[in-house]
């Protein structure tokens, strides 16, 4: 049996139950497991451990982005992640690793090279679409979210281009992380322009949600008074 998490600030560290308590939750139910559910077996099989390492603040920063909790090593398939505790007793909240879980599940799910749409999303609207779907697995299981997490506004950035997709939001950005098929966003800048989708990327990445929706409602409704009738996008 596994655990039943209630928050996603509950506490994981190095037990190998605890990796696959976390991944028991990645496979259950969610909007997205329908586009991530075969790439689960592929990475366990190439993940070097079923556990999470820990790494204190310091080590860390010399490591990983300011802005993440944790680091997946897609050339290895090993996930790290930073020890929240004060004692070095090596814990982290269950919900910084399910995001880490999220990277690693995403093509190339048997690892050994950098996330394939990696740069067609560039860094913020990455973690952003890794965000938003470790919250939709939160939500689908009935474990509320964690406040201590930094991707807020990148999330805000990615669920708003997901409604320019509808209806497709979900199946189009599915099949793009899960299964590597960069064609499935060319609406994206073909809606907003390459220019304009550019920028939107920079924007994630400064963490800049305001003006990113400010500029994705404008250039989407001049598509749309362009293009009247254009199936996708439409409000
Ligand atoms: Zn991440």
């Amino acid at each position: 049996m596994s655990r039943k998490f209630h928050s996603a600030a509950e506490r994981v560290s190095t037990y190998e139950s605890d990796f696959n308590d976390v991944c028991a939750v990645l496979a259950g139910p969610s909007p997205w497991s329908e586009y991530l559910r075969d790439n689960i077996p592929i990475a366990l099989k190439a993940a070097p451990s079923h556990q999470f390492q820990f790494v204190d603040a310091k080590q860390f920063e010399r490591v990983a982005h300011k802005d993440t909790l944790g680091i997946t090593d897609k050339l290895t398939g090993q996930i790290t992640l930073l020890d929240i505790s004060s004692d070095k007793s090596s814990f982290a909240a269950m919900g910084a690793a399910l995001h880490e879980m999220v990277h690693l599940v995403s093509d190339p799910a048997k690892q050994g090279r950098p996330i394939t749409i990696a740069y067609v999303l560039g860094e913020g609207l990455l973690e952003g679409l890794t965000h938003v779907i470790t919250e939709d697995i939160l939500y689908a299981q009935g474990i509320a979210p964690w406040s201590d997490h930094k991707y807020g506004e990148r999330v805000k950035i990615v669920r708003k281009l997901m409604q320019v997709l509808q209806p497709d939001g979900y199946r189009r950005f599915g099949k793009a992380l899960f299964l590597g098929h960069p064609a499935e966003l060319s609406l994206l800048p073909q809606i907003l322009g390459s220019r304009g989708f550019d920028d939107i990327k920079t924007l994630a990445t400064m963490h800049n949600s305001a003006q990113a929706i400010r500029s994705i409602d404008s250039l989407w409704s001049a598509y749309r008074s362009r293009k009247p009738g254009a199936a996708a996008g439409r409000p």
